[in-house]
């Protein structure tokens, strides 16, 4: 591409419509993550690639037209658009299309919200409190009836996403008491004297009227992912996978981009409800149209997801040893030796992948806990049995748990993960009193990864909220990479040295980490001649800034497909 454009250049002397490019970026440090991770100082980009790269007087001079946009960057830098491989891009749009969520750190903050929901609130209609994960609050345990009785003329529930808390009038108004029977898989946590005291472990079906889910049209919903997609854009996103659609998520993205309304590009990823029948399962993967890689370079499908466990948030993530005494009060758990919960035996997960396979997909699990990670592998190893599964780009979707085996095995198998590493920084805390920093050695061990070689996608599983640094999870990247580099904590301490990685891997984990996952390293990922014009110029030097700096670095503009989707005003 360059040869030919230069050649084209010396053909038609200074007149060079046919080579104009649409868009020229200068006197920059152009950050590549080629394989050399070179840097230039100019980027061309025309009809959506990039056509040349290299020095202000090459690029300028062979690339600049009449129509050209110029942009002289000031010594300012470039990186490759970036990339957040897990999203749920939907949901987080809607969490706060309608109205701003509080911040919820503690439980006084709890209190205070419910109070105030109270007041506008006419007596006895539901008051839920926006879905919070107890390792994040300050307290580090699940509210109970108690801590929620503070309106006691509205039934009241606080959303840990599998765990609930519901308080006296909840409690009472959905007819749950101490002879309650326990739903299959769940559990109506009790006090010492037997009573329930609130929590609703997988159980928060027994809640009687409670509104689950706002409703929103298609209208609403279709602005509210614009809205979110652009946010993404604003954070230097230019391709965000997101991690658990059905249909009718599907046909909202389908809608935007018949309109040419996506601002950026989306990889899908199909999740199927595991909780049934396998034949009912195996039909519709049969009948199903989609595959990985079907779509286009805005659009397309990526991975086929079971969901595998549940999630460490809430104890329930599927672990290889108890939550122990701290999980009653993290998570209101009553069983000491509880290790989670395992939602897909190995054989029925082996039959699904096995349809999903035959029909050209990819292949990952939502698997947290290391006995989930290991139950996960397992059945990635007997796939690969059946025919090699390297190549195929199999993943590990979060696992957090990870072990010396886990790793040797994921490398032989050539199987990658999908890493999130802002949890090092915001759970580590909890989860270390839960576990002992002793087996918690190899969470999230990005730096043995690497070492191994085994392919690593930056994800934030961002999932409410629209402020990328307060979010349910931040969806900032650099704050996330800032955690990569630093494995520093809520408590201001270094968790796992030696699990460090520099600053130029962490930037590879939400580029080519996450174009892996894809499949689209030819096309994004890294700047390189010929690929997408997708870029983000950001406010500092990523390479050489304090290291405290990292997660305060601000995007001023993102480009995708050689279009300007955010500018910084
Ligand atoms: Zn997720």
């Amino acid at each position: 591409m360059f040869l030919r454009s230069v050649s084209l250049s010396l053909l038609l002397g200074g007149l060079v419509s046919a080579a104009d490019a649409d868009l020229i970026f200068h006197n920059g440090k152009i950050v590549t993550v080629d394989s050399k991770f070179s840097i230039a100082q100019a980027i061309a980009v025309k009809g959506g690639r990039i056509t040349a790269l290299g020095a202000n007087t090459d690029v300028l001079s062979k690339e600049r037209g009449g129509q050209t946009r110029v942009v002289d960057l000031g010594g300012k830098m470039v990186l490759p658009g970036l990339i957040d491989a897990h999203v749920h891009a939907l949901g987080a749009a809607l969490s706060e299309y309608r109205s701003k969520l509080p911040p919820l750190g503690s439980i006084a903050d709890i209190q205070t919200y419910v109070r105030e929901r109270a007041r506008v609130t006419p007596k006895g209609e539901w008051i839920v409190v926006p879905r919070t994960l107890p390792p994040r609050l300050k307290e580090m345990r699940m509210p109970t009836k108690a801590d929620l009785d503070v309106a006691p003329d509205h039934p009241v529930a606080f959303d840990g996403s599998y765990v609930w808390s519901a308080n006296t009038r909840a409690l009472q108004v959905s007819g749950i008491t101490r002879l309650t029977p326990n739903p299959p898989g769940g559990e109506v946590g009790k006090d010492e004297k037997g009573e329930p005291n609130g929590i609703l472990r997988n159980a928060s079906s027994l809640l009687k009227g409670v509104q689950r889910a706002e409703s929103f049209t298609d209208k609403e919903k279709s602005e509210a992912l614009k809205k979110m997609l652009g946010l993404y854009a604003a954070a230097g996103f230019t391709t965000i996978g997101d991690r658990a659609v059905g249909p009718a998520d599907v046909a909202v993205f389908e809608k935007l981009h018949a309109a040419k309304e996506l601002p950026l590009r989306t990889v899908l990823t199909w999740r199927i409800d595991a909780n049934r029948p396998i034949d009912q399962i195996e039909r519709e993967i049969n009948a199903s149209k989609w595959k990985t890689g079907q779509g286009d370079g805005w659009l397309r499908f990526g991975t086929f997801k079971v969901t595998l466990d549940g999630g460490q948030s809430v104890g329930t993530a599927y672990q290889r040893m108890p939550y122990g005494p701290f999980g009653r009060q993290l998570y209101g758990q009553t069983d000491p030796d509880a290790r989670g919960t395992l939602f897909v035996e190995p054989d029925k997960l082996y039959q699904i992948y096995k349809a999903a396979r035959a029909k050209g997909w990819q292949l990952t699990a939502h698997a947290q806990g290391g006995a989930a990670i290991d139950t996960l592998l397992n059945v990635f190893e007997r796939l690969d049995k059946d025919k090699p599964i390297r190549g195929e780009r199999h993943h590990v979707m979060h696992g957090s748990f990870m072990s010396e085996e886990a790793v040797q095995k994921m490398k032989r198998l050539g199987v990658g993960v999908d890493a999130q590493p802002g949890w090092v920084y915001l759970d580590v805390p909890a989860l270390q009193r839960v576990f002992g920093l002793q087996n918690m050695k190899w969470f999230f061990p990005l730096r043995s990864f690497l070492q191994e070689g085994i392919p690593v996608a930056g994800g934030s599983d961002h999932m409410i909220g629209h402020d990328k640094d307060n979010a349910v999870n931040p969806f900032n990247p650099f704050l996330n990479m800032w955690a990569c580099v630093t494995r520093m904590t809520t408590e201001g301490k270094v968790f796992n040295a030696e699990q460090r990685i520099t600053r130029e891997d962490a930037l590879r984990m939400y580029t080519m980490g996450a174009a892996w996952v894809h499949f689209t390293e030819k096309d994004n990922g890294s700047l390189e001649l010929g690929k997408y014009g997708d870029l983000v110029v950001i406010d500092r030097d990523l390479l050489t800034v304090p290291v405290d700096e990292i997660k305060q670095v601000q995007p001023l503009m993102t480009v995708v497909d050689g279009r300007v989707v955010y500018e910084k005003r």
